[in-house]
C-alpha cells in the first residue's frame, strides 16, 4: 500500500460513540484495489470545507472509498432493527460504515457514512458492496429531491471500486459517501426497545434528542414530545413526496430517519402517469408501498416509534399507552389537514379544506382513468404547458376545468395569486425514469457527462423555461412495466 498523504480537513468527531456499545461496532471498510472517484459534488465539498480535495488525487479516491484513511478516524457500523414488510428483524450496517460527523459552515452537525465500504458483524450473508449503478443512483435521485427542495441525504462521492460485485450478473462496484443529519432511525429505537435495557433505550433518546430536538428536555413530558416532533417532520417529508409524485418503495422502519429526511434512495422512483396504486419496486408484489400507500404506512412506523418510547413516555404502561394513542389520533389529523392542504395547493387554493375535497377527487379520478402524466398535468393547468396528448381535449377534462375555475371565481382567488401558487407547488421537472436510465447506462459505460447534466437540471425543478418541450420528458407508453430493484 503506498503512503497517500491528505490535504487538511476538518474535524472528524464520533459523539455516537459515546452511547453504549450496543449501539454500533467499531470497524473499518475494506480497502478496495484501484478506487477512482467518479462524481465528486462540489456544493458538498465546498459546504463541509472538503473544497481544496480535488477529484483527480488518489488520496481523495483512497479517504472516500475508506481504502487508506487518515490518523485518528474512528469508524462504526450501527446497530438497529426494524420491520421490513412488516416483519420485526434485527439489522444494523450491513454495508455501511460511518466515518464519523462534521459540521458544515453553519455548525450543524451531520454523518459522513460510507456505503458500500464491505462487510460489519451485521452483514448476515450480504458482500457488504454496492454496484456503482445503484450508488450513482442513489446520487442522482438524492440530488433531484434536494432540487425539489424536500429534505433528504446527499451525496459528496461516489468512487468506483474496480472490484466487481456480484449479483444477477457481474457489476462494477463503487462506495457513495452519504451525508446525513444523522442514521438514526425508527429502527433504532426498535431495537433498543426490543433488544436492550430501559437504561440504553433511555441513553439513545437523550442522545438523539440531544441531536435533532434539543427543545424537548424543557417540556413536561419530553418523550411524549420527542415523538410529535417526528411525526411533524414525517408529515411534511411524506406530503411532498405525494406532492411530486414520488414513491419510496421499501418503507420499511429502518428506512424511516428520525431526523426527517428521505432516506435509502433503493427502489424509488417518481411516477410519470397518474396511478394511485403505482409500484415500481420488484420485490413490493403486494403493493404495501404503493404510491397512495405511504400516508398510512408512514403512520405505522410512527406507530412502531411509538410504541418503542413508551417506557419512557410514562412508568405506568397503560397511562403511557393512552397518552401514545391520543398522539396517534392527532397525527391522522395532522397528515389529513397536510395532505388537503397541498392537493389544494397543487390546484391554486389555498388552504383547502375537506369542503374542497369532491373537486379534488374527481380531478385525481380523471387522472387515475386516463393515466395523465402527473407532473405535466398541473403544468397544463397552469397554462404552462399545451399538450398533443388527446386526453387534454376530451369533455370531461374540459368540464373539470370549467368547474375548477367557478370554484375559484367562488372562493375570490384571482387567476394571478393562483398560478403563482402553482408555481411554487408544482415542479415542472422530475427525474423521469426513463432518463434516470440513459443516464445510468453511459455511467456504466464510464461517460460521465450525462449524470453531470441531469444534476445540473435538477438543481431548478420549479423553472419554467420559455420554450421548454414538456411532452419530451414523458416516454412513450408512460411507465410501462419499469421495475426497479433493491438490487444494490
Ligand atoms: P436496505 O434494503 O438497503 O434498507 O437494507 C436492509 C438491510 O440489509 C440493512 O441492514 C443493510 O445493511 C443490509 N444489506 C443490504 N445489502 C447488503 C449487502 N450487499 N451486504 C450486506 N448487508 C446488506
Ligand atoms: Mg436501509
Amino acid at each position: 500500500m503506498p503512503t497517500i498523504s491528505f490535504p487538511s480537513y476538518p474535524t472528524v468527531e464520533t459523539s455516537y460513540t459515546s452511547l453504549p456499545e450496543s449501539f454500533f461496532q467499531s470497524t473499518k471498510p475494506t480497502p478496495v484495489s484501484t478506487p477512482k472517484v467518479v462524481f465528486w459534488n462540489d456544493t458538498i465539498a465546498t459546504e463541509f470545507q472538503f473544497d481544496h480535495w480535488k477529484k483527480e488525487e488518489e488520496s481523495t479516491a483512497h479517504f472516500f472509498s475508506g481504502t487508506t484513511l487518515p490518523e485518528g478516524i474512528r469508524p462504526f457500523a450501527q446497530a438497529y432493527a426494524g420491520h421490513q414488510f412488516g416483519h420485526f428483524t434485527m439489522l444494523g450496517d450491513g454495508r455501511a460504515i460511518v466515518m464519523g460527523e462534521l459540521q458544515n459552515r453553519s455548525g450543524e452537525r451531520f454523518d459522513f457514512q460510507w456505503k458500500g465500504s464491505g462487510r460489519t458483524k451485521y452483514s448476515r450473508n450480504g458482500d457488504g458492496r454496492a454496484t456503482l449503478s445503484a450508488m450513482v443512483r442513489e446520487y442522482i435521485m438524492s440530488e433531484a429531491m434536494f432540487g425539489l427542495q424536500i429534505p433528504t441525504t446527499r451525496s459528496l462521492a461516489v468512487v468506483a471500486t474496480g472490484e466487481p460485485v456480484l449479483r444477477e450478473e457481474t457489476q462494477m462496484g463503487a462506495v457513495l459517501t452519504r451525508v446525513a443529519r444523522s442514521h438514526i432511525r425508527v429502527g433504532t429505537f426498535e431495537y433498543a426497545y426490543q433488544a436492550l435495557s430501559l437504561e440504553e433505550l433511555e441513553a439513545l433518546f437523550r442522545y438523539t434528542a440531544k441531536r435533532h430536538a434539543p427543545d424537548v428536555f424543557t417540556e413536561e413530558n419530553p418523550a411524549l414530545t420527542f415523538l410529535e416532533v417526528v411525526m411533524k417532520r414525517q408529515v411534511e417529508l411524506v406530503t411532498n413526496w405525494m406532492r411530486v409524485g414520488f414513491i419510496h418503495g421499501v418503507m420499511n422502519t429502518d428506512n424511516m430517519s428520525i431526523s426527517g429526511e428521505t432516506i435509502d434512495y433503493g427502489p424509488c422512483a417518481f411516477m410519470n402517469g397518474f396511478s394511485a396504486r403505482r409500484v415500481f419496486s420488484s420485490i413490493d408484489v403486494n403493493g404495501r408501498y404503493a404510491y397512495t400507500n405511504q400516508v398510512g404506512i408512514a403512520q405505522w412506523n410512527l406507530a412502531c416509534l411509538a410504541n418503542s418510547l413508551l417506557p419512557l413516555i410514562d412508568k405506568n404502561q397503560e397511562t403511557a399507552v393512552e397518552l401514545a394513542k391520543a398522539k396517534m389520533t392527532e397525527l391522522e389529523s395532522w397528515f389529513q389537514q397536510s395532505y388537503i392542504r397541498m392537493l389544494g395547493e397543487k390546484i391554486g387554493i389555498p388552504n383547502a379544506t375537506e369542503q374542497d375535497l369532491p373537486l379534488l377527487q374527481s380531478l385525481y379520478q380523471w387522472m387515475q382513468d386516463t393515466e395523465a402524466d402527473f407532473t405535466n398535468t398541473f403544468l397544463v393547468l397552469e397554462g404552462t404547458f399545451t399538450p398533443k396528448d388527446s386526453i387534454y381535449q376530451e369533455s370531461r377534462w374540459k368540464d373539470w376545468v370549467k368547474t375548477w375555475q367557478e370554484e375559484k371565481k367562488k372562493r375570490g382567488i384571482r387567476d394571478e395569486d393562483a398560478i403563482a401558487l402553482m408555481r411554487k407547488t408544482n415542479p415542472s421537472l422530475i427525474p423521469r425514469n426513463h432518463l434516470v436510465e440513459i443516464a445510468l447506462a453511459n455511467a456504466n459505460q464510464g461517460n460521465t457527462n450525462v449524470v453531470e447534466q441531469f444534476i445540473e437540471r435538477s438543481k431548478s425543478p420549479y423553472n419554467r423555461e420559455e420554450g421548454y418541450d414538456y411532452s419530451r420528458e414523458v416516454p412513450v407508453g408512460g411507465d410501462g412495466n419499469y421495475r426497479t430493484f433493491c438490487g444494490t
